[in-house]
């Protein structure tokens, strides 16, 4: 396998992630923030600390567009996701973290899911965000995709201190860290062999910009050098 094409990794692990709405279904709104804005923006976080990782990512979408849950579904069982993960934000008056997998779940969705939600709650411990616990609901996503299938509801949308979380990047960062972290932990996800190459190769096109820049200057002096004997 090529770092180039990090079709299917090494292990072979695939990941559907799921950033909740989208398009023409924005769902929870309060004035002009829209949940499906930020299940997009959590999901490209937590893609990136994945990527990380030995494990290829399928995204139910990638921008502001309106994916019905069928198609969600679809996108995960044909793209042969080994695990679902469905991002969203809560509303309707409280605060706090929740996860949910289908009544019917296997016991290896509800192993990863507990992995997961402990992770989260770890981090959020320090912002003092209630945990509301791990609960189950049959949802269509999780409900019909044919892999272990998690939902987090990530804080209120319509709580003032859920959403002033929400909206700080440092917070959404460190949630996407943990949420990302528990998937790797849960499913047991090296580290991926492309991302140690990919930090040599950043720091050796560092050392070529700075020779470059020394070479240039030594040009110049020279130069000058030989206009002064002229
Ligand atoms: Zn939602």
């Amino acid at each position: 396998m090529s770092c180039r094409e990090k079709a299917r990794g090494v292990s072979g692990v695939r990941v559907c992630l799921d950033p909740g709405h989208g398009g023409s279904d924005p769902g929870a709104v309060y004035q002009a923030i829209k949940e499906k804005d930020l299940t997009l923006l959590l999901a490209r976080q937590v893609g990136a600390v994945l990527n990380n990782f030995d494990v290829a990512l399928v995204y139910t979408r990638q921008g502001d567009v309106t994916v019905p849950v069928e198609r969600r579904v679809a996108i995960a069982n044909e793209g042969g996701a080994d695990f679902f993960l469905s991002l969203h934000v809560n509303a309707g008056g409280g605060t706090g973290f929740e996860s949910y997998v289908a009544t019917r779940a296997f016991e290896r969705t509800l192993r990863y899911r507990e992995i997961i939600h402990r992770e989260i709650v770890a981090f959020l411990v320090g912002y003092h965000v209630p945990d509301r616990g791990m609960k189950t609901r049959d949802l269509y996503v999780l409900k019909k995709t044919r892999m272990p299938a998690v939902l987090l509801e990530c804080l209120f949308l319509d709580n003032p201190g859920d959403r002033a979380l929400l909206l700080d990047r440092s917070f959404l960062g460190g949630l996407a860290k943990a949420i990302a972290g528990g998937v790797a932990q849960a499913l047991e996800l090296g580290s991926d062999p492309c991302a140690e190459l990919r930090t040599r190769l950043e720091q050796l096109e560092k050392e070529v910009a700075r020779y470059r820049q020394a070479l240039a200057a030594i040009r110049d002096t020279a130069a000058a050098a030989l206009r002064n004997q002229a």
